[in-house]
């Protein structure tokens, strides 16, 4: 029997995605529901197993050799559980343990979305061939991942390179994670928004105040949604430089909403760079946007689940 395949899980606030995934990257099956996010944990439950429903269903399921999980976050990798902020039945829930009855005691490898996005433009993505990276998400929340002397480094709970929580500004904004002046509280798109709305910027008569519609004023030269970019833009260079300074990445890739704003981030964040990465041996940073679209967490997991099954073939 092959075993050429890995069986992927990507569960985030609205939807939780399920595949199987060849060792090309290519999804052959996938599968998908909403995520019941405000209701009790076991529903949350019966949705990941309706996903994993289908996929044993498949007759391709016997290839499966191992099964990677890419959730929002917190995730403790090596408890085997999850607390994803934005599905609060689920704390120090043991995702991985009930997946693994769900099916039949295949390999579970477990990560955090960050982590799987940047497993992902690392195996197919704006990554591939860079040993060290960070990988961004920059949306409603910011996080990442990095990879490091050619490997993923998911750290021991698997939530390394959450950049979205150092702080940029000592003094800053209080940030929901507790701390003040994170990259998130200044760079996320409802940050953008927010800061928009305060400085006088309005939206336009459909009434769209998202980072989005801050996005399309920029572009048309609205002073106010430039600055807002400008501003994320900066807190993203600092917070790329402090990483690039402590374990010398050669390029950050940015995904997420925020970047679809395109050159009005992409330009404010390179000049940014400048003024903060500006020891020698980071000078030469680049930055890319993300290349992988909207199934970046499956193929990430797919990749987790690839390497654990390599790990376990040379036991
Ligand atoms: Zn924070």
């Amino acid at each position: 029997m092959h075993t050429d395949l890995v069986a992927a899980l990507d569960i985030g606030g609205t939807k939780i995605a399920g595949a199987l995934v060849d060792g090309h990257g290519q999804i052959l099956v996938r599968s998908q529901r909403p995520t019941p996010a405000q209701r009790d944990g076991e529903t949350v439950m019966r949705a990941v197993e309706e996903v994993l429903g289908e996929l044993t269903a498949s007759p391709l399921w016997e290839r499966a050799a191992a099964l990677g999980i890419g959730s929002a976050g917190p995730v403790d990798a090596s408890a085997g559980t999850v607390s994803p902020v934005n599905v609060p039945g689920w704390r120090d829930f043991p995702l991985v343990r009930r997946v693994r009855e769900a099916v039949c005691g295949l390999p579970v490898e477990l990560i955090g979305d960050g982590v799987a996005i940047t497993a992902a433009e690392h195996w197919q993505g704006a990554a591939r061939g860079h040993d060290n990276a960070l990988c961004m998400v920059v949306s409603t929340g910011v996080g990442g991942g990095l990879v490091l002397g050619g490997q993923l480094h998911p750290g021991p709970t698997g939530n390394a390179g959450h950049i979205g929580h150092i702080s940029v500004d000592l003094d800053g904004d209080a940030c929901p994670c507790g701390s003040r002046g994170c990259v998130e509280r200044i760079a996320s798109g409802p940050n953008i928004a927010r800061r928009a709305l305060e400085n006088g910027w309005r939206p336009g008569p459909d009434g769209d105040t998202s980072a989005a519609a801050v996005a399309a004023s920029a572009r048309v030269g609205d002073p106010v949604a430039v600055a807002s970019f400008q501003r994320a833009a900066q807190a993203l260079a600092a917070g790329i430089a402090a990483t690039a300074t402590l374990v010398e990445i050669d390029i950050a890739v940015i995904g997420g909403g925020v970047a679809k704003a395109g050159e009005v981030l992409f330009t404010p964040l390179r000049k940014a760079l400048g003024d903060y990465a500006t020891l020698s041996f980071v000078q030469r940073l680049a930055v890319a946007p993300a290349q992988m679209g909207t199934d970046a967490g499956l193929v990430g997991a797919a990749a987790a689940a690839l390497a654990r099954r390599a790990d376990a073939a040379t036991v």
